[in-house]
């Protein structure tokens, strides 16, 4: 259903919301609805609230249980007057489920594409014993939200609802649909995006942006945030299982069909193998961006401000890739993992295996990247074969009226904020929307330190500042007001 709403100026609008303060009344414009306030303080307090009955409901996957999270989000938008649809059960199986709502533009006209929230609701197991709090109790303590999601990434899902929600209860002008999903799946199989991304192309097509996880803003021990980081790229997983059969016999007369020796000489070539160094648009300007930190020495800032350039020099090339991120996202990587030989120290066994987790750069080639593998292993008896498919490439394009918007909504709270690209070495849902064409963000609305990220995420003790819930909320606010 389209609401109502006639198109108030937009000059209005912005201004209203900005003199907005905690307690003012809901204010009726009979003739042009001007946008009602939202009361941040509030808004803060039922963001908490909200989410700690999210938190409270178990989707560690697995089994992952989303249909309980799905229905809890579908209750909640139907009391806003925003229905939110079940999708998906029979595809995902029992207790399973996707989410999908949309807010409908109230601007009468519709010229621009719908805005997209993404964010998964199941959750990594969590171990008790190793947490000072219960991980699905919701509570709050010493300014924190505590539980398992509140991180990754229930937080950011109640963040997207509580934006969506305040933009409908505020009546702000909108030129865009925004869209509100929830996928099961997410930590184990990726199902839940995947299923929905291949069942329902049709409530995606109009859509434009779309937010997800894969941004950062990490907070520094000043208290300061070193960068808004908005995550345009991720490196593709292309784990490869490597095979050398033999044949088997007693270990007390060693023979050349001994498979272990042969794969270990082949492991051997790929781990001395220095793959080429590549960089991406979005690291250039992220090494570029990041250059002005106050941590490097000048000749360090001068590196990092043309790092394609800087490569060709070894003392530079050296620095730049002694730090592990730095080298994850400038070639494809391979990590030596998993080995099985014998289980008997007497029995020559009839094969040796390897599993590899290669992550290959978004513009890599998966055929050519495993081609160059072949060669280097140099050994016709060593065979590849996938772990899983590859996710389609994500690397989103940066000149956007969403890029700008980010940059706006950030500047007006922190006039000298870097706003930036990092690389994600890890993966998300991300692929599975992108290669529908939509441009994809990894956006976070809070701001976290690094030491709270490393430990809570997939780790214990995992919450968010009930502060940063409310700033959350107004951040992303803003960004989508923006964007109008
Ligand atoms: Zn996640």
């Amino acid at each position: 259903m389209r609401s109502p709403f006639v198109r108030p100026a937009l000059a209005a609008a912005i201004a209203a919301s900005a003199v907005a303060a905690p307690g003012l009344a809901a204010q009726t414009v009979a003739s042009a609805p001007a946008p009602r306030p939202v009361d941040w303080t509030a808004m803060q307090d039922e963001t908490t609230r909200v989410l700690a009955d999210y938190l409270r409901i178990n989707t560690t996957n697995p089994p992952g249980n989303e249909i309980a999270t799905a229905r809890y989000l579908q209750a909640f938008l139907a009391k806003e007057g925003i229905e939110a649809r079940i999708l998906d059960t029979t595809e995902l199986g029992a207790g399973r489920a996707n989410l999908y709502a949309r807010l409908a533009h109230n601007s009468g006209d519709g010229s621009k594409k719908a805005v997209a929230l993404v964010h998964h609701m199941d959750v990594v197991p969590a171990d008790p014993r190793y947490w000072s709090m219960d991980p699905f109790s919701g509570a709050v303590k010493d300014g924190y939200l505590w539980g398992r999601g509140a991180l990754d990434m229930k937080g950011e899902g109640i963040a997207h609802l509580m934006a969506l929600v305040a933009l409908k209860r505020s009546g702000a002008p909108l030129t865009r649909d925004i869209v509100f999903i929830a996928n099961a799946d997410e930590e184990l199989g990726s199902t839940g995006a995947l299923v929905f991304t291949d069942r329902h192309p049709d409530l995606l097509k109009d859509v434009e942006y779309l937010f997800t996880e894969g941004g950062e803003n990490p907070l520094g021990s000043d208290g300061k945030v070193e960068y808004y980081g908005v995550g345009v790229a991720e490196k593709r997983t292309f784990w490869q299982k490597v095979t050398v059969k033999g044949t088997p016999s007693h270990g007390s007369k060693p023979t050349k069909q001994n498979p272990v020796p042969k794969l270990v000489a082949a492991l051997d070539r790929i781990a001395k193998w220095e793959t080429p160094l590549h960089v991406t648009p979005g690291n250039q300007k992220y090494f570029h961006d990041v250059s002005a930190l106050p941590q490097y020495t000048a000749q360090q800032r001068r590196w990092l401000s043309d790092v394609r350039t800087s490569l060709s020099t070894p003392a530079a090339r050296a620095w730049i890739t002694s730090d592990p991120y730095r080298n994850a996202v400038l070639r494809n990587t391979i990590s030596l993992t998993g080995l099985t030989g014998s289980n008997k120290t007497n029995v020559i066994p009839a094969e040796a295996t390897a599993e590899l987790d290669i992550r290959l750069l978004p513009d890599a080639d998966p055929a050519q990247f495993l081609a160059e593998l072949q060669r280097v292993a140099a050994d016709t008896a060593v065979h590849f074969s996938p772990l899983l498919a590859p996710k389609a490439p994500l690397e989103s394009p940066i000149e956007t009226d969403m890029f700008r918007a980010i940059e706006r909504a950030t500047r007006d709270r922190d006039p000298k904020a870097l706003v930036t690209t990092p690389m994600l070495t890890g993966a998300t849902d991300r692929p599975s929307y992108r290669r529908l064409g939509i441009v994809t963000y990894g956006f976070a609305p809070f701001r976290v330190t690094r030491a709270e990220d490393q430990r809570g995420v997939h780790g214990n003790d995992e919450r968010v500042q009930v502060s940063e819930l409310g700033w959350g909320v107004h951040y992303l606010y803003d960004v989508l007001r923006y964007v109008q």
